[in-house]
C-alpha cells in the first residue's frame, strides 16, 4: 500500500533461508515517484503542528481581536456558563478560548462541507471513470494542475486514484482538529487560532480536489477564456415544459439527468434548472441546462410553482424545501447522506415503483443515493406532474393579498423581523387602497428570507405577496452568464505578469461568496463593471458570479456579454462553483 507518507507492506508469512517471518510489515519512508525541478520542501502533508510556530509568530505580530456574539457557552453538559468580563467556565475556559473555538468550529463545518463534497465527487467519478482516468484542467495551457494541492501535499496529482491519498490526509487532519474544540481539550486562544489556519488550508485543498476532479472527468470547460454563455434569470424557464429543478453543490445527480434526457431523446423536451453551486456546474457540464439565480432565490422560485420536481444534493439548501415543496405539490429528491431530509431511503427500489408513490401522493420525498437512479426517476416524475402542476395556482391572487391586507394587525413585527427593515405594513396599506407597486418596490431589497412571514402573528405570506406583485418582474428577468471556465492558462497569467507590476493592470479583484444584503446583487454587478471598466482584472465564482450576470446595460446585455472572459484588463472571469474559488 502506498500513502502520502510512503510504502507499507504487510505479508502474512514469509519463508526463507533465514528462517520463517509471520507477520510482517516493511515501512519504507515517503517515496519518490517522480522527478522534481525543486527540492521538497520539510512540511509535505503538514500537521497541525508542523507549521504552528509560523502561526504563532504570525498570531503575536498580528493580534486577535474578539468580539463576541455571545455571552454563554453552553457546548457540554456542564453548562451554560456565563463568560463575561474575566469570568471562566466551569471547564476553566475563558472569553477568548471561547471565541476562537466557536471560529475553529466554524471553519471545521466549512472545510467538512468541502472535503466532503471532494469525496463524494472523487468515489462517484471513480466509479464511472476508473481510478486511472488522468487529471487534466487545461492541456499544454495549464501546467501547474493543482497550485494548492502540490503546495500543501508536495505531490503532483495525474489520476483520479492520487486524488483519494490527498483526500486521507484532509479527513485525518479534519478528525484532530474538531477534537482539539472538545472539552477540557485546547486551552490557548491562540492555539486555536493556529488550528483555525490549519483548518483554512486543508479547506482549500479540499476545494481544489473537488473542482480538479470534476473538470478532468466530466468535461467541463478547461480553462477556457471564451467559455459559452448560459441562460440565468427566473425568466428564463419555459413553463410550458416538464421543469426539473437541483439545488445545492455536488453535480452528479443533476449530470445524469442531463445524460438520461439525452440518453432518451428527451433532451430539450425538459428544462433542467438549477439554484446555487450546482446550477453553476451543470452548465459546465451543459451549458443549455439554465441557472435560475443564487441561493437567495431559493424561496422565491419555488413559491412560484414552476418547478415539478425538487432534487436536492448537499450545501445551501432551505431547511424547509420539502414543506414548501408540499405547498406547490412538487416531490422532494434528495440524493446525498448529508442531506436526507426526514426521507424514506429508495435507493435500493425500482424506479418506476418510486415514480409511482411520488406522483400519487403517496410519498411526498425520496432519498436516492444513486445518481443515474435519482436522475431517472427525477425525469420521469417531472414528465407525469407538469400537466397537474399546469393547472394549479400557486401564488397567491391579488384578492388574496387585498384581504390579507385587510386582517393587517398593523403590528409592525414583520418589519421588525426583516434583516432588511423593509415596510411590509405601509405597503400592503397600499395594496388595500388599490396598487401593489409598493409590494412589488420590495422585491429588489428582498432577500427571501421569510422572516416576516414566521414573526408575523396571523401567518400571512408576506414574501408569496412580495413576490406575487412583482410576477411581471419576474417573467422579465433573463439574462446570460459565461459558464464556469476553471483554471486560468500559464499564458494568460504571463501576459499580466509585467502590466501588474508596471501599474498598467492596476490590479485583480475577486468576487465570491453570496450577496444576500439589500441590493447585494446588484451592487456586486454594478461593481465588478466598474472594475472593469477601469481596466481591473475581474474574477469571480459561487453566487457572486451569478449577481455579476443578473444586469443589463441600455441595449439590454448582461456584463459577461459585454466583457471579455479572458484573464486579462478588463475582463470579467467565471471560473465557476465555489469549489472553484481554488482556481482564483
Ligand atoms: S465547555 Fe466549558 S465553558 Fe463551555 S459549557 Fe462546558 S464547562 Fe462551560
Ligand atoms: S422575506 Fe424579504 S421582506 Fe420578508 S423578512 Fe426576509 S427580506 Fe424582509
Ligand atoms: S406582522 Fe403581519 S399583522 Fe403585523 S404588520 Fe406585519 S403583516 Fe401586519
Amino acid at each position: 500500500m502506498v500513502d502520502e507518507k510512503g510504502l507499507r507492506i504487510k505479508i502474512g508469512e514469509l519463508r526463507s533461508d533465514l528462517g520463517l517471518f509471520k507477520d510482517l510489515e516493511v515501512s519504507i519512508g515517503r517515496v519518490i515517484s517522480e522527478e522534481w525541478l525543486e527540492e521538497a520542501g520539510p512540511t509535505q502533508f503538514p500537521s497541525i503542528t508542523d507549521l504552528r510556530d509560523w502561526d504563532l509568530k504570525l498570531l503575536q505580530r498580528y493580534k486577535p481581536f474578539y468580539m463576541p456574539f455571545c455571552d454563554l457557552c453552553c457546548l457540554c453538559t456542564f453548562g451554560k456558563c456565563d463568560l463575561t468580563g474575566d469570568k471562566r467556565g466551569a471547564c476553566g475556559l475563558n472569553m477568548a478560548g471561547q471565541q476562537s473555538r466557536i471560529v475553529l468550529l466554524a471553519c471545521c463545518i466549512g472545510a467538512a462541507t468541502h472535503i466532503s463534497h471532494a469525496r463524494h465527487l472523487v468515489d462517484y467519478l471513480i466509479e464511472k471513470f476508473g481510478r486511472d482516468h488522468p487529471i487534466d484542467v487545461g492541456g499544454l495551457n495549464v501546467e501547474v494542475e493543482a497550485p494548492i494541492t502540490r503546495l500543501v501535499c508536495g505531490i503532483k496529482p495525474k489520476t483520479l486514484g492520487d486524488l483519494e491519498d490527498v483526500l486521507g490526509y484532509l479527513e485525518r487532519e479534519l478528525t484532530r482538529l474538531l477534537a482539539a474544540a472538545h472539552t477540557g481539550q485546547e486551552e490557548s486562544n491562540l492555539d486555536f487560532e493556529s488550528k483555525v489556519f490549519h483548518a483554512g488550508m486543508i479547506d482549500h485543498v479540499g476545494l481544489e480536489i473537488a473542482d480538479i476532479a470534476q473538470i478532468s472527468a466530466l468535461g467541463f470547460p478547461k480553462a477556457e477564456p471564451e467559455a459559452p454563455l448560459a441562460d440565468i434569470g427566473l425568466g428564463v424557464v419555459d413553463s410550458a415544459k416538464p421543469v426539473i429543478l437541483v439545488i445545492g453543490h455536488n453535480v452528479p445527480p443533476a449530470a445524469e439527468i442531463v445524460d438520461y434526457l439525452m440518453k432518451n431523446g428527451l433532451y430539450g423536451g425538459v428544462e433542467v434548472t438549477g439554484l446555487c453551486c450546482t446550477a453553476h456546474d451543470v452548465t459546465r457540464y451543459n451549458p443549455k441546462a439554465k441557472i435560475i439565480g443564487p441561493i437567495s432565490w431559493q424561496l422565491r422560485f419555488i413559491r412560484s410553482g414552476v418547478a415539478d420536481v425538487i432534487i436536492v444534493d448537499e450545501q445551501c439548501i432551505r431547511a424547509d424545501t420539502l414543506i414548501e415543496a408540499q405547498k406547490i405539490k412538487a416531490p422532494v429528491i434528495a440524493t446525498s447522506d448529508v442531506n436526507c431530509m426526514g426521507l424514506p431511503n429508495r435507493t435500493r427500489d425500482e424506479a418506476d415503483r418510486i415514480v409511482e408513490d411520488l406522483v400519487s401522493g403517496k410519498q411526498q420525498g425520496a432519498l436516492i443515493l444513486d445518481p443515474a437512479k435519482a436522475a431517472e426517476v427525477a425525469v420521469k416524475t417531472a414528465l407525469l406532474v407538469a400537466p397537474r402542476r399546469m393547472k394549479f395556482k400557486a401564488l397567491p391572487d391579488v384578492s388574496d393579498i387585498i384581504e390579507g391586507a385587510r386582517s393587517c394587525r398593523k403590528c409592525d413585527d414583520c418589519r421588525r423581523a426583516c434583516p432588511n427593515d423593509l415596510p411590509i405594513r405601509e405597503a400592503l396599506a397600499k395594496a388595500l387602497e388599490g396598487s401593489l407597486d409598493a409590494l412589488a418596490s420590495l422585491y429588489d431589497e428582498c432577500v427571501g428570507c421569510a422572516r416576516c412571514e414566521s414573526a408575523c402573528p396571523i401567518n400571512l405570506p408576506l414574501h408569496s405577496f412580495i413576490v406575487r406583485a412583482a410576477e411581471r418582474r419576474l417573467k422579465e428577468e433573463k439574462y446570460k452568464i459565461r459558464v464556469g471556465r476553471g483554471a486560468i492558462q500559464d499564458v494568460e497569467i504571463r501576459n499580466v505578469g509585467s502590466p501588474i507590476v508596471l501599474g498598467e493592470i492596476p490590479g485583480v479583484v475577486a468576487f465570491v461568496g453570496c450577496a444576500n444584503y439589500p441590493k447585494g446583487g446588484a451592487e456586486v454587478a454594478e461593481m465588478a463593471i466598474e472594475f472593469a471598466r477601469r481596466r481591473y482584472i475581474v474574477v469571480a465564482s459561487g453566487c457572486a458570479a451569478m449577481s455579476i450576470a443578473m444586469h443589463k446595460d441600455e441595449e439590454g446585455k448582461s456584463p459577461y456579454e459585454i466583457f471579455p472572459g479572458v484573464f486579462d484588463a478588463g475582463g470579467i472571469v467565471n471560473v465557476g462553483s465555489c469549489v472553484a474559488n481554488a482556481h482564483i
